[in-house]
C-alpha cells in the first residue's frame, strides 16, 4: 500500500489548473504541470482498502487497478504503474483530463477525509509513459484474415479498434467528420483536451495497423450493405448526435445554436486556421446565454469567455444542489454537489460572479424585429419531491426578460441518428438507442454489434471506453469462437 500513514500525514492537494484570468486568453490546456513529489505524496495517502470501491462498479467503470498503481507511484515505479493503468484503460491520457472521476466519490478515505487524487495520478502516469517513450505500438504478431468495420472514431469506435486489432483482426474505422476522435475531437474543447493528446493516440493505432477513412458518412456517402458484404462483422460506434431542442416561440431567430454546433466550429478553425478563417460563430462582445448545464454548457461557457463575450449567463432548470452529500444520496454514490467547474471560475474572474442561475425555464426568444434573438422570456420554478415523483411548478410574478444576442443550447442528446438503425433494420431500445444488452453488445442483426453512447445513451468517455472493451471481445467471440480479450 501507500504510505501506511500517509493518509493521516497529507493533505489532498490537487494538481492546480493555470489562472483563470491568463488562461482565458489561449486555448491551452488548463492544468498546471507539478513536481513529480507532488504525484508520489498523493498516491501515500492511499489506504489500499480490502474492498477498494473505487476499482468497483460504483467506482471506475473501466475498474482501474487503482490501489495498485498508487502504491507504486507512491515507490516511484512509474513503468510498472504505467502496465498496470493499460490493463485495463486504453486511453488513460483522456480519461486522466476529462473523466468525473466517480473512482473518487466511492474513494473509502472519502468518507472520513478528501479521497485520494486518483484522476491526476492516472493523468501522471500515462503522460510520464509518454515523455519517457514507454508507449509505443503494439502491432499483433498475427492475423486472423477476418475483417471488422467499425463506424465512429470517438473513444467507444477507438477501443474497439485496438482491442480487436490488438486479436489479430483488420480493422477499418469509418468516421464522416473530416478528423477523427469524435468528442474528443470536436466536443469537449481544446483547453480541456489537447488535440495532440488526441491524434497522438490515433497515431498509435495507425502504426498499430488500425485504418482510419475520414470523410465516410456511413448510410450517406458509404453504403452500409456493402460494408456487410465486405466485412466479417460491424461495431457501431457512433455516439448519441441528436440534440434536445428547446421548441418555445422565437425557436426559429438567428443567433439561437445548438452547443455542438458553436463547439465543432470553434476546434475545426481552431485547428485549421488558429480561428483566422471566421468559419465559426464568434461570441465576441456578444450578451451569451447558454441553456443548460453539464460538461456541454460548460464548454460553451469557457469557450464563450474566450472569444471576448460581453457578459454570460448559464440557465439551469433544476435547483441548485447542497454543497454536502443530502441523505439520499450516501457515499460511495456519485455526490451530486454544488461544483465550480472551469467555465464557471473563468467568467467568475472575469465578470465578478458565477453564470448559473438556477431553477429558471426559458418560455420565449424575443426577435430584435429583424429576425435576430434579442433576449429570453424566463420564470423561476419550484421542484417539489411527490412520493418520489419529481414536479415543477412555475412561480407566479417571477417572469424575466434577460438580454441575449447569442443563445446556445445545450440540454442533451437524444440518442443515434435514425438513418443507420433504418437502413439495417436495427432494432431500438424505448429511449431510441441502438438495443444490446451491455456485456453482449449484440444488436438483433447477426455480425453487428453497437457500443458507446448509441448503445447506453449519452454518457462519459470512460464509459464509451468500457463498452468499446466489451464489444471487441463479444465481437472476437463471434468471429473466433472464444476471446481472450478482457
Ligand atoms: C461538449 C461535450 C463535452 C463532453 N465532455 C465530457 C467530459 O468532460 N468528460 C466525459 O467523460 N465525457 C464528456 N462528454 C461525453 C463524452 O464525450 C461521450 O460520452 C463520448 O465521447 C461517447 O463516445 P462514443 O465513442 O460513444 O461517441 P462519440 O464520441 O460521439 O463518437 C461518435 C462518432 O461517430 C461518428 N458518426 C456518427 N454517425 C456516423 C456515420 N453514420 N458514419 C460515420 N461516422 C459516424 C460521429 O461523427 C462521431 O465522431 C462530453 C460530451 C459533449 C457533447
Ligand atoms: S477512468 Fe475515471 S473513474 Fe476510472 S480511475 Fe480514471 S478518473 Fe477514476
Amino acid at each position: 500500500m501507500g504510505k501506511p500513514t500517509g493518509f493521516k500525514e497529507f493533505p489532498r492537494e490537487t494538481v492546480p489548473y493555470r489562472e483563470p484570468l491568463l488562461r482565458i486568453n489561449d486555448y491551452y490546456e488548463f492544468l498546471e504541470e507539478v513536481p513529480e513529489q507532488h504525484l508520489r505524496t498523493q498516491g501515500a495517502r492511499c489506504m489500499d482498502c480490502g474492498v477498494p470501491f473505487c476499482q468497483s462498479e460504483t467506482g471506475c467503470p473501466v475498474d482501474n487497478l487503482i490501489p495498485e498503481w498508487n502504491d507504486l507511484v507512491y515507490r516511484g515505479r512509474w513503468r510498472e504503474a504505467l502496465d498496470r493503468l493499460h490493463k485495463t484503460n486504453n486511453f488513460p491520457e483522456f480519461t486522466g483530463r476529462v473523466c468525473p472521476a466517480p473512482c473518487e466519490g466511492a474513494c473509502v478515505l472519502g468518507i472520513i477525509d478528501p479521497a485520494v487524487t486518483i484522476k491526476n495520478i492516472e493523468n501522471a502516469i500515462v503522460d510520464r509513459g509518454f515523455e519517457e517513450g514507454w508507449i509505443v505500438p503494439q502491432p499483433p504478431e498475427k492475423r486472423t484474415g477476418k475483417k471488422v468495420a467499425v463506424i465512429g472514431s470517438g473513444p467507444a469506435g477507438l477501443a474497439v479498434a485496438q482491442q480487436l486489432n490488438m486479436a489479430g483482426h483488420n480493422i477499418t474505422v469509418y468516421e464522416r467528420d473530416d478528423r477523427v476522435g469524435g468528442l474528443l475531437m470536436y466536443g469537449i474543447p481544446n483547453m480541456k483536451l489537447d488535440k495532440n493528446t488526441v491524434d497522438r493516440r490515433v497515431d498509435i493505432l495507425r502504426a498499430e495497423g488500425v485504418e482510419f477513412v475520414t470523410n465516410a458518412h456511413v448510410g450517406v456517402n458509404v453504403d452500409i450493405h456493402e460494408l456487410q458484404e465486405n466485412s466479417d462483422a460491424i461495431v457501431l460506434c457512433c455516439g448519441a448526435t441528436r440534440p434536445r431542442d428547446l421548441p418555445i416561440p422565437g425557436r426559429e431567430l438567428s443567433g439561437v445554436h445548438f452547443a455542438m454546433e458553436f463547439l465543432l466550429k470553434n476546434t475545426k478553425s481552431l485547428l485549421d486556421s488558429n480561428l483566422q478563417d471566421g468559419q465559426y460563430i464568434s461570441a465576441k462582445d456578444k450578451d451569451v446565454i447558454v441553456i443548460g448545464g453539464g460538461d456541454t454548457g460548460t464548454d460553451c461557457i469557457g469557450t464563450s469567455v474566450r472569444h471576448g463575450c460581453k457578459s454570460l449567463i448559464n440557465f439551469e432548470l433544476l435547483s441548485e444542489p447542497p454543497a454536502e452529500r443530502a441523505d439520499n444520496n450516501p457515499w460511495p454514490q456519485w455526490p451530486r454537489i454544488y461544483r465550480i467547474d472551469y467555465g464557471h471560475a473563468e467568467v467568475e474572474a472575469k465578470f465578478g460572479k458565477d453564470p448559473r442561475e438556477f431553477a429558471i425555464l426559458s418560455k420565449e426568444f424575443v426577435d430584435d424585429g429583424t429576425g435576430k434573438v434579442a433576449g429570453v422570456k424566463t420564470v423561476q420554478v419550484e421542484w417539489t419531491n411527490n412520493n418520489g415523483k419529481f414536479e415543477m411548478t412555475e412561480l407566479p410574478e417571477t417572469e424575466k426578460l434577460w438580454t441575449a444576442d447569442l443563445v446556445l443550447l445545450a440540454m442533451g442528446f437524444l440518442g443515434p441518428e435514425d438513418t443507420l438503425a433504418e437502413k439495417l433494420g436495427l432494432d431500438c431500445d424505448p429511449r431510441s438507442n441502438f438495443k444490446a444488452d451491455f456485456g453482449r453488445h449484440a444488436t438483433n442483426i447477426d455480425g453487428v454489434f453497437a457500443a458507446g453512447d448509441c448503445r447506453r445513451g449519452q454518457s462519459l468517455v470512460v464509459w464509451a471506453i468500457k463498452e468499446g472493451r466489451l464489444a471487441a471481445r463479444e465481437c472476437d467471440r463471434y468471429l473466433m469462437g472464444s476471446s481472450r480479450l478482457t
